[in-house]
């Protein structure tokens, strides 16, 4: 399992780097995603550091849940795709790049699914843009 007591989404959270950031609770926030693998792509994620979904504690369950609910109906407000797909990654061999625990809730591309291996990073002004489109649904 990664492991850290900091990480890239600490520090967006922190505001040690830019980031789009959706909404922020005092337990969960909602980060627009740079890679964006399926429409209005977001990142579900606890306040705290917690590597992985075992580390969640019991309190941030069902805020995570919630925003999880609450992401998926904004994009498909938003976006009004064919689907909402929400996927999650433990340990490096799931495919876990960040070691702090995140939902990915991504609408379905045009052609379905969504997009997997290498995709643009888009920049900040193009984050903004999408958590302008899903902030009125959230
Ligand atoms: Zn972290």
């Amino acid at each position: 399992m990664p492991s850290a007591d900091r990480c890239p989404f600490c520090d967006y959270l922190a505001g040690l780097h830019p980031v789009t950031i959706l909404e922020q609770g005092e337990q969960v926030a909602i980060l627009v995603t740079r890679w964006q693998r399926g429409q209005g792509h977001v990142l579900v994620i606890p306040v705290a550091h917690r590597p992985t979904i075992m580390d969640v504690a019991p309190a941030e369950e069902q805020q995570l849940m919630n925003a999880v609910r609450r992401a998926a109906r904004a994009i498909a407000a938003a976006y009004d795709p064919g689907g909402i797909a929400v996927w999650q990654n433990n340990g490096v061999p799931a495919h876990q790049t960040v070691p702090h625990v995140h939902f990915h809730v991504a609408g379905t591309l045009a052609d379905g699914g969504t997009r997997s291996g290498e995709v643009p990073r888009l920049n900040l002004d193009e984050t903004d843009r999408i958590a302008k489109r899903l902030s009125p649904h959230l």
